[in-house]
């Protein structure tokens, strides 16, 4: 029997998944859901965790991507806290694929083994994210290449599934060449690398300065493997400008918290804040119509990047209210997710 190497399927999977992203409205692109806010770090600027909270149990974090499986949601990336911290983790993934939905994992890297890597290739796994803030670890981040160069190997070498490395640059990170650095590590490894734009810490957009520009114009040179291909967002906030876009986060996005509420996204949580197992398609609809006050200076590139599907149709009708004009915290100009290097 010839047996269809596992990158293949993904590659039929993403085809399906487009296609069907194109001809409806009605279900999410992508969902991120939390099955853990404990994380075995303690990023400076970090606000998406803990140090002391339990796994979410496995029977109800089934329930959850059961919904997500009922309203046909197209990629489900579990992220956290970290993730791999969770006892179940593996059960979760494979829950997701029974449902025929593609599954992502945004992991901070630290707990992979070859042996942890085996078992996410059993469960199904098809995309995963580290992010790697630096070179070398410093006060404000142990996401270093230096450390983590022994799991990327370990990756190389096992991995039956998609690997992205994501770097950042702005926002007063101390040294923006290291996003260069491990981006060309990154693709060095025969992984795609995405890199994010991030603000400052009081939401402001500032253009990159002459020295981050220069790694972000260098970063572009990496080739087809290794730019992010939905990059028109990240220009524009690079040269400092807003983005003209509308979010259909809680429609075509949904971040599912911890407690299993459903939020816009990791920066707006709070809205509408409704049980995921009591979410209907005509919250869904409804989000889908609802403008984002926050959208211009918005820095979340894969709610970005599923917007792409509906941009050129449906005007919202629906003035947000409540949610605040500018992205909250510090986030990380996360491009998680299996869209952002889709084959
Ligand atoms: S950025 Fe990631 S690794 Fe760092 S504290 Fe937050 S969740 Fe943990
Ligand atoms: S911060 Fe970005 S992703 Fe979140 S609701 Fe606002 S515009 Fe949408």
């Amino acid at each position: 029997m010839i047996t269809i190497p596992k990158k293949l399927k993904t590659r039929f999977n993403v085809g399906q998944f487009m296609a069907k992203g194109l001809l409806s409205t009605r279900h999410p692109l992508l969902a991120h859901i939390v099955p853990m806010r404990r994380c075995n770090l303690a990023c400076a600027y970090c606000n998406e965790y803990d140090n002391y909270s339990d796994p979410v149990p496995t029977e109800e974090m089934f329930a959850r991507v059961d919904r997500l499986g009922y309203f046909g949601t197209g990629i489900v990336t579990i992220s956290g806290g970290e993730p791999l911290m969770h006892p179940d983790l593996d059960k979760i993934i494979a829950r997701v694929r029974s449902h025929g939905m593609i599954s992502g994992l945004i992991s901070n890297g630290y707990l992979m083994s070859p042996d942890r890597i085996k078992r996410l290739n059993a469960a199904g796994l098809q995309y995963l994210q580290i992010s790697i803030d630096n070179v070398e670890p410093d006060e404000v981040s142990k996401k270093s290449l230096k450390v983590l160069d022994k799991k990327l190997r370990h990756l190389a070498e096992h991995a039956d599934f998609n690997v992205n490395i994501n770097s950042v640059i702005g926002g007063g990170i101390k040294n923006p060449e290291d996003a260069l650095v491990v981006a060309r590590r990154a693709v060095e490894l025969g992984f795609t690398s995405s890199m994010g734009i991030i603000h400052d810490g009081t939401g402001t957009l500032k253009s990159l300065t002459d020295r981050e520009m220069a790694v972000f114009q260098e970063h572009k040179k990496l080739g087809k493997r290794g730019y992010t291909r939905v990059n028109h967002f990240q220009n524009n906030l690079a040269y400092g400008k807003p983005n003209n876009w509308r979010c259909r986060a809680g429609g075509r996005y949904l971040y599912v918290c911890e407690e299993g509420l459903v939020h816009y996204c990791s920066q707006q949580r709070g809205y509408p804040a409704i049980p995921i197992r009591e979410y209907t398609l005509d919250d869904i609809s409804r989000e889908y119509d609802t403008k984002k006050a926050c959208a211009p200076l918005c820095t979340i590139a894969c709610v970005q990047q599923v917007a792409v599907f509906d941009f050129w149709r449906d005007p919202q009708t629906l003035e947000g209210v409540g949610h605040p004009a500018r992205p909250r915290g510090h986030d990380r100009g996360e491009a998680i997710d299996g869209v952002t290097d889709m084959p």
